[in-house]
């Protein structure tokens, strides 16, 4: 197999380096489900500050993050409200479903990302009907397949969520990439829900980690769903003082690699095979011919790059790790894929 020279297939593949290494080896340290580990009780309390809510949990994965804020919010046989493409329902495995006894209430997505508040409302069931799950919470996801989602309408949704007194919980998997594209504090961008996970392990550069925020009480159900659920966590502070360095040290920097997507598909978009979606954050989705999409990704993968390909797409994701260098000696792999073609 090839060795991976640049990784565009996630921002979950960025490595510690030395300062965040540095901070880990340092960490003060304690048995946190004791709740004695300083670092874990430090990050919490910077996360709930940064993200605006009462109380905070640090959680080995979003996975698990969006489980536990789920089960939070409802009770067995109850039904939640997401989107078709949402992490919480199409790629955790099922287990809001298999753990949580709960009845997912899939929406289509609208192309910029959102779920058409209308098909959102006329999904809601209440409790007066024997034959419906009732509705108790709605979940939405920013940024949303790389795409930040309007302020506005995470008002209206939020709205209609007040209305009919159900909870509101955002996977914010990558919600520091949409504050930094909007130039908005993550405290203002998260007021509308009730809880948030946030991913220290995807464009924050950490190596494992999550956090879910929102009020003291649904945090301390998350903590007791976290410990039934396995991620009580004993000398995590390791763990929690690179989630830690990440939000000292990577927030701002994520400018930079929704520049360099911006740049990348650009040069993308030069080929005419090519259908490139002009990126809002650090995904780019490529669209093309089987019979062009296949070759360019073996010919990639035979060159060191790394994207993934799902449903027929290409995805390149920018991160910590990958520089301008990096997206120049792409582009010129791809280049030379197409001179090869016309040569023919
Ligand atoms: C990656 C991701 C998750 C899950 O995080 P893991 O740490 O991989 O379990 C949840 N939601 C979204 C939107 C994600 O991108």
């Amino acid at each position: 197999m090839t060795v991976i020279r640049y990784d565009f297939r996630s921002d979950t593949v960025t490595r510690p380096g030395a300062g965040m290494r540095r901070a880990m080896a340092e960490a003060e340290v304690g048995d946190d489900v004791f709740g004695d580990d300083p670092t874990v009780s430090r990050l919490e309390a910077v996360a709930a500050e940064r993200l605006g809510k009462a109380a905070a949990v640090f959680v080995p994965s979003g996975t698990q993050s969006n489980l536990a804020a789920l089960m939070s919010h409802c009770g067995r046989g109850e039904a939640f409200i997401a989107g078709q493409d949402a992490h919480c329902y199409r790629y955790e495995a099922g287990g809001a479903a298999v753990l949580g006894s709960l009845q997912p209430q899939p929406i289509a997505h609208a192309a910029d990302g959102t779920l058409p508040i209308e098909e959102v409302a006329a999904a809601i069931t209440g409790g007066s009907d024997a034959h419906l799950a009732p509705t108790s919470l709605i979940a939405l996801e920013n940024t949303s397949g790389g795409q930040v989602l309007p302020i506005a309408y995470m008002g209206e949704v939020a709205a209609l969520a007040r209305q009919h007194g159900l909870g509101l919980h955002l996977d914010g998997a990558r919600a520091f990439n949409a504050a930094i594209k909007l130039g908005i504090d993550m405290a203002e961008l998260v007021a509308p829900f009730d809880t948030v996970s946030v991913c220290l392990s995807k464009g924050l550069g950490a190596p494992v980690g999550s956090v879910l925020v929102g009020s003291a009480e649904l945090i301390a159900r998350a903590r007791r769903i976290r410990k039934m659920l396995g991620g009580g966590m004993r000398q995590a502070g390791i763990l929690a003082a690179a989630g830690l360095y990440a939000l000292e040290h990577n927030v701002e920097r994520m400018a930079d690699d929704h520049a360099r997507a911006r740049r990348l598909a650009e040069g993308l978009a030069r080929y005419p095979a090519l259908a490139v979606k002009m990126p809002d954050t650090n995904i780019v989705f490529v669209d093309s011919d089987a019979a062009i999409g296949e070759p360019l990704g073996e010919h990639l993968a035979a060159n060191g790059v790394g994207i993934t390909g799902r449903y027929g797409q290409h995805r390149w994701v920018t991160h910590l790790d990958i520089d301008d260098a990096a997206v120049d000696a792409a582009l010129g792999m791809v280049g030379r894929f197409f001179d090869a073609r016309q040569g023919n």
